[in-house]
């Protein structure tokens, strides 16, 4: 695991919607890496804005991550980019479900927000999991 910090920016772009900072990628960044094919990873989904790939460490028989392609370090950055590309992190995330086989028996989306809920991986990312049985409440 390499990237636990939101730090060195390499490249910043600005939103033209807000004043809101849109970083494209972070050099350091782990999933900034995996979008720039420097890391491997296999690669399930992509679309113009958002790269879906499995998880190193599955936790269920299915376990892939949805990403946005540009830098946000958690789902609140990404929330107030107010563009739909939460929309878009969600309908993927059913995409996937779907070409997985597990939409119809159920699957679970999970976005680790913060150190206290389990986040390592400072780029926002949607855990799809699902093929088996989930408990309630989460660890
Ligand atoms: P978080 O703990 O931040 O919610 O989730 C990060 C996820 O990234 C973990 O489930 C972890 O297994 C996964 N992960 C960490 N490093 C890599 C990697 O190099 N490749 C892939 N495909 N997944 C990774
Ligand atoms: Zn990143």
């Amino acid at each position: 695991m390499r990237c636990r910090s939101g730090g060195g920016h390499a490249k910043k772009t600005i939103s033209r919607h807000t004043a809101h900072v849109k970083i494209s990628s972070v050099g350091d960044c782990l999933f900034c890496q995996i979008v720039s094919g420097e890391i491997p990873a296999t690669r399930v989904l992509e679309s113009p804005r958002t790269l879906a790939f499995r998880d190193i460490n599955p936790q269920a028989p299915s376990h892939v991550l949805v990403i946005t392609k540009d830098h946000y370090r958690d789902l609140g950055e990404a929330a107030q980019a107010g563009d739909g590309l939460v929309d878009e992190l969600a309908a993927q995330a059913h995409q996937i479900a779907e070409a997985e086989g597990i939409a119809g028996t159920g699957y679970r989306v999970v976005f680790n927000t913060g150190s206290q809920a389990g986040q390592t991986v400072w780029h926002v990312h949607a855990h799809i999991l699902g093929g088996r049985a989930m408990t309630w409440p989460p660890g």
